[in-house]
């Protein structure tokens, strides 16, 4: 039996042999009761010793793949059968607590979630997601930096390890926001899993149930459902195209005392806007004046693709007034569940705690692999690879946008991140729009999700523009623009001409 082992691989050859004939047993290539070769003759076939072919036989009879007849061979098992596992249970006689769970309002998503299951598109395009293309993730770079690390670090590695997250890790963050005008300390940030879990955290530091935050409208509707969830009311600030109209906010501080300002100042969700340079100033006049922490969302701040980055709020903050988060979610892959809190004062040792009694930690494995992956460099070559492929993407969008939509619709053109927001033509409502486009094989974002008041969003979709290369980002919206036809002659309008330009949004 001949075996590919690799001798200069820390993996030993006892546990190289181990893996070759499991994989062969539960793939069915050694087939139930055939014999293995004898320990000496395998041995002798694969240059090792006997007692090494003797240790992977004893590890694989101990997981019952394999089993020694004294005297007369080892012979290969029939491979374990599972029990079968039950599908979801559907049981109409809940007991009682189940039924009376506290309403959270979390289900307004269930519909749409319904209709994307229903649609049986065989080969649909989405343009709803929040991420960017899995295509692009890095993925062998990384296997080959996680096994260095489990090579390099061994079980220090699978430790829960320091609870505001490894230190080196800590360090490099602080090094790649020095690089773009943030200067802070190692001993500021606090790992956390995803900027989700850092939004949570903040928020509950700073709020109880009932009480008020001020939130953009619209803005990223998982900070909504999880506003929602903890019982949090909120008033919304409208937007522009310069980002958060600050003017309101003096009244609405004024009127209401918020306990926290959430803001996106960088290719805002969803509407891909940035917060002017003296907006930014302003805004953080207003909270030192009225005493009122700012929680800057940073999730896309990386990938600009033209104009003058904008100074971060927390590159502003005289000290201890905004909480910055970031993720490298979007930038690398949501999968790592690794974002970070930057904070100073009593406000950090609260969430250092919080973020103890929520998760103990984050996975010291993956902030391990993910700090060599950031130092090498080549993250900053992803990035910029990204941005590249991403900028052609958008442009891609918009000119087919221009090709197939019928005429009125408008969108600006956002200098970065992920997201086209196009307010509809002919006052189409997108949730009408959206089981016809499903119908037709593509996938957005309504807008309804994203306002405190659903009834706002309606005439506006959310597109991705960076996850489908331009080939199918050309399909897709071709069959957006036939949904829309079809839904203008439903309501008994003439159809519409192509749109030639786009114009920049008034919002
Ligand atoms: N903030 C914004 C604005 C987002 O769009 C998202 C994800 N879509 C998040 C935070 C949370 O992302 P993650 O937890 O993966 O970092």
């Amino acid at each position: 039996m001949h075996l590919p082992l690799d001798r200069r691989s820390p993996i030993p050859l006892y546990e190289q042999i181990e893996h070759h004939l499991r994989q062969g047993i539960l793939s069915g290539s050694l087939a139930p009761g055939m014999r293995l070769p004898a320990s000496r003759q395998l041995a002798r076939d694969l240059g090792v010793s006997r007692i090494t072919v003797e240790t992977a036989y004893a590890a694989l009879e101990a997981d019952g793949l394999v089993a020694s007849r004294v005297g007369s061979g080892t012979y290969v098992l029939p491979p374990p059968v599972l029990p079968p596992l039950p599908t979801r249970t559907h049981n109409a006689c809940w007991p009682q607590w189940q039924q009376s769970l506290p309403e959270r309002s979390l289900g307004a998503r269930a519909a749409v979630e319904q209709m994307r299951l229903e649609a049986a598109h065989p080969d649909p395009i989405h343009f709803a997601g929040g991420i960017s293309d899995p295509r692009l993730f890095p993925a062998e770079d990384f296997r080959k930096v996680l096994q260095a690390v489990m090579r390099r670090d061994g079980i220090e590695a699978l430790e829960y390890g320091d609870r505001r997250g490894y230190a080196p890790l800590r360090e490099t963050i602080a090094h790649v926001l020095a690089s773009q005008g943030l200067q802070t300390s190692p001993e500021n940030i606090l790992i956390t899993a995803g900027s989700q879990q850092a939004l949570a955290l903040v928020s509950q530091v700073l709020l109880e149930p009932g009480d008020l935050l001020l939130v953009e409208t619209p803005t990223y509707y998982g900070a909504l459902d999880l506003f929602r969830a903890l019982n949090f009311r909120f008033i919304g600030v409208p937007l522009d195209s310069g980002g958060m109209q600050v003017d309101w906010l003096k009244t609405l501080l004024q009127q209401h005392r918020p306990k926290l300002i959430y803001t996106i100042p960088n290719f805002h969700n969803p509407t891909g806007t940035c917060l002017s340079e003296a907006r930014r100033r302003e805004l953080i006049l207003l909270a030192d004046r009225f005493d009122i922490p700012l929680l800057e969302d940073d999730f896309v701040g990386d990938l600009r693709y033209e104009g003058r980055a904008l100074p971060a709020l927390k590159a502003l903050d005289p000290g201890g007034r905004v909480i910055h988060i970031g993720t490298f979610s979007k930038m690398l892959m949501p999968g790592l569940r690794v974002g970070f809190i930057v904070a100073e004062g009593p406000v950090y040792d609260a969430l250092v705690r919080l973020k103890r009694v929520n998760d103990l930690a984050t996975s010291s494995l993956l902030q391990r692999a993910l700090r060599d992956y950031v130092t090498v460099g080549r993250y900053q070559a992803h990035l910029h690879r990204s941005a590249q492929i991403f900028r052609k993407r958008r442009d891609a969008m918009l000119a087919a946008l221009r090709r197939h939509l019928p005429a009125g619709w408008h969108a600006d053109t956002p200098q970065g991140g992920l997201f086209l927001w196009v307010n509809l033509p002919n006052g189409l409502s997108a949730d009408d729009l959206l089981p016809l486009a499903l119908r037709h094989g593509v996938d957005f974002m309504p807008g309804s999700a994203f306002f405190l008041d659903p009834a706002e969003g309606r005439q506006w979709i959310r597109l991705n523009f960076v996850a489908q290369p331009e080939e199918i980002i050309e399909t897709g919206i071709a069959r957006l623009g036939q949904a829309m036809r079809m839904l203008t002659a439903q309501k008994g309008d003439s159809p519409l001409p192509n749109q030639e330009t786009c114009k920049p949004a008034s919002r």
